[in-house]
């Protein structure tokens, strides 16, 4: 799978391969990264990236011709890319998402800056818009990386154990239970006895019931799907 980040600045970005998962994914080649800077195609003296909004606002926007440049070319070089925009006007990046575009070959993400991207850039190249939360981040490079990052982990070979993926938050409506690691006691912190004993099915019906109180106090409404879902499997 490959990664085009477009971006002014690929110093962002390019740190957060440098360990770890997705360093080791790289140096598998099982993902291959890209970066490509609509300022190298801007056509104007002083290489500009951003002008003043047509019909007054504040701040600055994005200008067309480098982001239009940049994308075609990206487009001529592989007509498969699958162009993603980032912006807080769009739909939230689901887990679901992240399965579904880790089936792609190619995907580029654009990152805004300033006050955004011009729309028309959007309407011609966007094959997708995300956004990643309701909040104003000062650039799309976060918001690129963590969806990087969440399908990375979902392409065959990236993690050690995939086994953990279909147990995972999200898999299903319900968050994940509480999980504990050795020692079974630290600074007078017992993990739970049931979780001790051995008995598989109760470890599984003590981590059902956990799950649903944190689902039910973190996310009811993650947990109302869950129960409705329930009732129709009956
Ligand atoms: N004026 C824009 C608005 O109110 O919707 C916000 C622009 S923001 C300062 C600059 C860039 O950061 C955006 O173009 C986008 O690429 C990125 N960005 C900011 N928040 C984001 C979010 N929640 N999800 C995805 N991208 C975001």
């Amino acid at each position: 799978m490959t990664f085009t980040f477009v971006t002014l600045f690929k110093n962002l970005v390019e740190g957060y391969f440098q360990d770890s998962i997705l360093y080791r994914a790289l140096e598998g080649e099982l993902i291959k990264i890209n970066y490509l800077n609509p300022r190298d195609f801007s056509e104007s003296k002083h290489k500009k990236v951003d002008d003043t909004a047509v019909g007054g606002g504040a701040g600055m926007v994005m200008n067309p011709q480098p982001l239009y440049d940049s994308l075609q070319e990206l487009r001529e070089q592989d007509e498969n890319v699958h162009i993603v925009f980032l912006t807080p006007v769009a739909k939230p990046f689901k887990q679901n998402d992240a399965k579904r575009l880790a089936t792609k070959s190619h995907i580029a993400f654009v990152s805004g800056r300033y006050e955004g991207i011009d729309e028309r850039i959007i309407e011609e190249f966007a094959d997708e818009v995300f956004s990643i939360g309701d909040y104003i981040l000062t650039g799309g490079e976060l918001a690129s990386l963590v969806i990087c990052d969440a399908v990375s982990r979902n392409i065959e070979g990236v993690l050690g154990n995939s086994d953990s993926l279909s147990i995972e938050s999200f898999e299903s409506p319900l968050l994940e239970a509480p999980s504990f690691s050795k020692p079974q006691v630290y600074k007078n912190m017992c993990v739970p006895s049931e979780y001790l004993k051995g008995n598989h099915s109760k470890i599984r019906s003590l981590k059902l019931a956990l799950s649903e109180s944190k689902t039910k106090f973190f996310r009811p409404e993650q947990l109302l799907k869950h129960r409705t879902r329930k009732s129709y499997e009956k």
